[in-house]
């Protein structure tokens, strides 16, 4: 694994393990506050309000119930006049104040037979034909909604079946609703949300300033779909388990806002910003991590170069930081060091000749891949031996130093000159055509007959033999290239020397 992959691995897995484990106990933390304070709160509802409130209606309107079950019995075998019934039937509905008003219907005869109030024989009759008597079960009772109230329906006698017998029509009416509720809520917070199988009545806010008279559902814009209210009533609300009100549900439920902290409400930031320090860390590290081994790259870069016996390509390390640069200019002076011991000859200071075949190589396929020229030239100093004879062998490595200059005085920048061996040299001179290197070559070969080696107090004059052969000759290789240049060497030896010869084929 790469330095840079494990520094962002263990510096990224490490901050991440950090932030997750401060986002867990930033989140059981607040959970637990919040729950805590759940529970209390629903303890509070169960208590207080609606158990008892609806335990207390239940009863009322069972002894209501009863109330007039008996009265009606009593009628019904003669021991009271009808006027009587009516009279009892008034007081009951009076003292109880809870139902509103009472009337009482038989459904055959349509006959209003008792009545406590202020509804007209219309009104009544229109509510019992909207009972739907065949749908009523003996003892259960049904609710009718409309804009002035809600009416509870039951059947009177559990005996006989909803069609022939006698039913009486509670009047609920919301204002008196409203008024039991608010006097409830007055001591509690929260909302009181009534409803059967998810069809809610009203609701009523923690404030008791807002109250809505109308049905919840028209003021929250509920629809039909009992399942689909109760589950949006409990997108906001906490609800508390029913309790039976008159075949109603009445549930106590508080904004679920209430019971957040502030925590909760974080908790999406929370992780969001754990998520963005880690990622925004993660793309820090990895910056850091390639300052630190950007620089390593490139050195291992040199030293493959070094490897492949490149030594021209300098260092591209871009770092400011003071090892890196201390670091990059010794690896930049061994490069050189290595270069000249490796790749120059000590005695001339030119290429020796394991680099010449390697520069050569490299140039020549790469001339061909180009289609581009290149010349060689094979250069040796004629009579060489006799300089040796005459002036001792240090006067002849005087001779070859001397040479080395010329022909790097004489040839470009990227013209590679090398001591092939002895007193021979070669020159390759890269995308130059057959012509201009017969030129550069007579110039050599004129430089070197004016040069004069000084060498104990003695002048040593010699000339050079130049054979030259190019691309255009075709050579298969490079090695092929250099024995043809050798050829054309060899007739210039023969041609007497102090000359230049092209390769003829
Ligand atoms: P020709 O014109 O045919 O080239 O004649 P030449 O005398 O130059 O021929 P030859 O190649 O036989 O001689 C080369 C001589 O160069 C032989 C060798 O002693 C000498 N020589 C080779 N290397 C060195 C060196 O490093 N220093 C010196 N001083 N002489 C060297
Ligand atoms: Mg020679
Ligand atoms: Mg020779």
């Amino acid at each position: 694994m790469g330095l840079k992959k494990e520094l962002t691995l263990s510096f990224g897995g490490l901050t991440l393990v950090m932030l997750l484990a401060f986002g867990v106990i930033t989140y059981f933390t607040f959970s637990e506050t919040m729950s805590s304070s759940r529970s209390t709160v629903f303890e509070l509802n169960a208590r207080e309000s609606t158990r008892s409130i609806a335990a207390l209606l239940n009863r009322q309107v069972e002894i209501l119930r009863h109330q007039v079950e008996i009265l009606f019995l009593q009628y019904q075998g003669g021991s009271i006049s009808p006027e009587e019934f009516r009279r009892q039937l008034s007081e009951k509905v009076d003292t109880d104040g809870v139902l509103g008003e009472l009337y009482l219907v038989t459904p055959q005869t349509m006959e209003l037979l008792a009545s406590t109030g202020k509804l007209a024989e219309k009104e009544i009759h229109r509510l019992y034909a909207a009972a739907r008597l065949d749908e009523m079960a003996p003892g259960k009772g049904l609710l009718i909604k409309d804009a002035l109230g809600v009416y509870f329906v039951w059947c009177l006698d559990p005996s006989a079946s909803a069609k022939d017998t006698v039913c009486v029509l509670s009047v609920v009416r919301m204002g008196e609703f409203e008024s039991l509720v608010r006097q409830w809520l007055s001591t509690e917070g929260g909302s009181l949300v009534a409803h059967r199988a998810g069809d809610v009545l009203l609701r009523i806010d923690k404030s008791l300033s807002e109250f809505s008279d109308k049905a919840f559902d028209e003021v929250l814009g509920f629809h039909g779909d009992p399942d689909r209210n109760m589950r949006e009533l409990e997108e906001h609300f906490l609800v508390t388990a029913p309790q039976g009100l008159f075949g109603w549900d009445l549930s106590y439920a508080l904004p679920k806002n209430l019971f957040y902290s502030d925590l909760d409400r974080l908790k999406n930031r929370i992780i969001a910003a754990v998520v963005l320090i880690w990622w925004v860390t993660l793309w820090a590290i990895m910056i850091f991590a390639h300052r630190i081994t950007g620089p390593i790259s490139s050195l291992s870069r040199g030293c493959k170069d070094i490897i492949d016996l490149n030594y021209e390509t300098p260092l591209a390390v871009k770092s400011s930081s003071e090892e890196v640069v201390a670091l990059t200019r010794a690896f930049e002076s061994m490069r050189t060091r290595i270069k000249d011991q490796v790749a120059k000859d000590q005695l001339t200071d030119v290429y020796n000749r394991r680099y010449l075949m390697q520069i050569l190589e490299t140039s020549v396929s790469k001339a061909k891949r180009l289609d581009e020229d290149l010349s060689c030239l094979m250069i040796d100093v004629d009579y060489f031996k006799k300089v040796n004879d005459t002036y001792g062998h240090s006067g002849g490595d005087e001779v070859l130093k001397a040479m080395g200059q010329v022909l790097k005085a004489m040839t470009r920048d990227y013209d590679v000159v090398a001591r092939y061996g002895g007193e021979e040299f070669t020159v390759i001179l890269p995308a130059t055509a057959e012509d201009v290197a017969y030129t550069v070559a007579e110039r050599i070969r004129m430089a070197m007959l004016e040069q004069v080696t000084v060498h104990e107090d003695k002048e040593i004059r010699c000339t050079v033999s130049i054979g030259l052969a190019s691309l255009a000759n075709r050579p298969e290789t490079a090695g092929k290239l250099i024995e043809m240049a050798d050829e054309a060497l060899y007739l210039a030896k023969q041609g007497g020397r102090n000359r230049t010869e092209v390769f003829a084929g």
